[in-house]
């Protein structure tokens, strides 16, 4: 369907700005810095006053598209925002990493949108986040959830695609629902290609980074003015700290909020672990655990695009089957075509292990992941909730393991622990498999 081919990019190189290299770059200035098991498997996640998708009302043509999906039971923050949002209500959401809050706005904008204006051809919803990647996976999800809704479009728009494209693209027709990195959308708006007059649904997904960095929050606010007055709008992240909270009410009116104690953030399936070590040695403790681990599939983060490059190097000579993938725009950044094209061998299964900036560091789902490594430490506590919780999605089990050789990534790794009063204990020689892998 010419729909759905045209998520694939086509081409890249434009002039604009490119958030994701940006947080990339931030975090490659220096190498800086347990939950109980709980065997619930993906699928079978069940709350503890489980209602089920039936409950929601949805369309039909939703319903049946959950169950292909595998969706059985929905999670606690499905259970409690898809009514709220398919009500209209403004949200700000925080929720646990991997527990599907994408579902929520995707079924509730698939739910609210009318027929008249499917059949007027007018742009019903947007969708803003922090990456290209995240932007490729969220439309994915919409047409996931649409497909037995055809005249519904979907479209993604981000930059690293020629702007012609995506010209011609909004010359030949009008999405109703539109996701994309802010630059992008902005400018296709300043252009008025991309016309938001009659939007009904204002998005954004992972909002404290989205609206943290000046220049990504610029462009928001340029384009919710360019959207009507009366619109729904909704806000989810895993983290979202009190200043940021702020920020998000001014977005919404009379949002329902929810917002999880910080002390119950962290995964329950996951166990979490750090090693002490020189950095000198990290390399060959990471050779160890890709030895005697077993895995699914895991990612391992650096900070910085050389030492990414550099260690994903050193893991394929070691004969590993290892990928990486980092932002860093022209100057030795891969191209967005190529950053596709690993996301997409990672999560098709056909890479076992990941070498990632940042840039991987929230928001992408790869349900396989059960190991994550922090070969370099993160910059802060939310980061490293962020990064953990690519591993032990929604509900799975998984292991953190994360490498502490500087007082800055000791000070890290307290940070993660009062905030979310979690205990990261030092890394035994042995860890029974059978907790990690489900
Ligand atoms: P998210 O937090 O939205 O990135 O979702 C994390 C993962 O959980 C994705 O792989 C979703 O497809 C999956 N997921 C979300 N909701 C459900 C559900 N109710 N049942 C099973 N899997 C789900």
């Amino acid at each position: 369907m010419a729909s759905k081919a045209q998520v694939q990019p086509e081409e890249h190189n434009d002039g604009l700005a490119d958030y994701e290299d940006e947080v990339a770059e931030e975090t490659s200035a220096e190498a800086a810095a347990g939950a109980k098991a709980k065997d619930v498997k993906k699928g079978s996640y069940v709350g503890i006053h489980a209602s089920g998708f039936r409950d929601f009302l949805l369309k039909p043509e939703l319903l049946s598209a959950i169950t292909d999906c595998g969706f059985e039971h929905p999670s606690e923050v499905q259970q409690e925002a898809i009514p709220q949002a398919i009500y209209g209500q403004d949200i700000i959401c925080q929720a646990k990493s991997g527990m599907g809050k994408t579902a929520v706005f995707v079924l509730a904008a698939l739910q609210l949108i009318q027929e008249a204006d499917i059949k007027e051809g007018k742009v019903d919803t947007l969708v803003i986040c922090h990456t290209r990647e995240l932007a490729y996976q969220i439309c994915k999800e919409f047409l996931r959830f649409s497909k037995n809704i055809p005249d519904i479009k979907v479209r993604v728009f981000y930059g690293g695609i020629g702007m012609d494209i995506h010209r011609q693209m909004l010359k030949k027709e009008t999405p109703h629902i539109v996701i994309g990195t802010p630059g992008r959308m902005r400018a296709l708006i300043d252009e008025k290609l991309l016309k938001v007059n009659a939007v009904k649904r204002f998005i954004i997904d992972e909002c404290d980074q989205v609206l943290d960095n000046i220049s990504m929050r610029t462009d928001v606010q340029a384009i919710f003015r360019a959207t009507p007055h009366e619109k729904q709008v909704m806000l989810f992240s895993a983290t979202i700290n009190k200043e940021l909270r702020e920020v998000c009410k001014k977005f919404t009116q009379n949002a329902l909020q929810i917002f999880i104690d910080d002390t119950k953030l962290t995964l329950h399936g996951l166990q979490q672990y750090y090693v002490k070590l020189e950095d000198k040695a990290k390399n060959r403790k990471l050779n160890d655990l890709l030895d005697n681990l077993e895995f699914n599939q895991v990612i391992i983060f650096v900070n910085g695009t050389k030492r990414c490059e550099a260690l994903n190097k050193l893991l394929t000579d070691c004969n590993f089957p290892s990928i990486c993938v980092y932002g860093g725009k022209g100057k030795g950044g891969l191209s967005q075509e190529e950053r596709l094209k690993r996301y997409n061998l990672f999560k098709e299964y056909k890479s076992r292990i990941m070498v990632a900036t940042d840039l991987f560091g929230r928001g992408v789902d790869f349900e396989r992941v059960n190991i994550v490594i922090n070969y370099d430490m993160p910059k802060d506590a939310d980061s490293y909730l962020h990064r953990v919780g690519r591993s032990g999605r929604f509900g799975t089990k998984g292991l953190a393991i994360s490498f502490v050789s500087t007082t800055e990534d000791a000070q890290v790794l307290e940070a993660v622990q009062a905030r979310f009063e979690v205990n990261v204990k030092e890394l035994p020689d042995e860890i029974d498999t059978s907790t990690y892998m489900s």
